[in-house]
């Protein structure tokens, strides 16, 4: 009797860790905050789509743009290459409403752009309404 009792309380001292667990500890990456990317603008939901046939129905739903960093460097002009490559999703606040919501950005734009990264959240924080498209760029590397 004792040990289903110890095997139950054992159970809950392992199920409360995870209730209590505490959220990541945000970091950015830059110690100064903002940075510079380079990278391109596209719906994650239309390219899982077209990929690996997710369920994405961006034409209800709306899409989901992202950010895939080509290159980005802090205020000191110092590259972060560790960012090299990730995919970036975007804080949605007033900021951001143009790039989530501009009909251009529908296919793949390289783009230029200023924000916050949040590296523990795989998030960007928009500093700047300004976005530099690249418009040739993105046609030719375009897949
Ligand atoms: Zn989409």
């Amino acid at each position: 009797m004792t040990g289903k009792w110890l095997i139950a309380g054992i159970l809950a001292v392992f199920l409360l860790q995870f209730a209590f667990a505490a959220p990541p500890t945000v970091k950015k990456t830059s110690e100064n905050g903002e940075m510079s990317l380079k990278g391109y603008i596209y719906c994650i939901k239309c390219q899982l789509k077209k990929q690996a046939r997710a369920d994405s129905e961006c034409q209800i739903f709306g899409h989901q743009r992202v950010l895939q960093v080509i290159s980005a460097s802090d205020a000191n002009g110092k590259a972060h290459s560790e960012l090299n490559n990730t995919i970036l999703h975007i804080l949605i606040n007033e900021k951001s409403q143009m790039l989530l919501k501009d009909p251009s950005f529908e296919k793949k734009t390289l783009c230029g752009l200023r924000g916050k990264v949040y590296t523990e959240y795989r998030l960007l924080e928009l500093t700047r309404k300004e976005v530099t498209a690249f418009p040739a760029e993105s046609a030719a590397k375009t897949k």
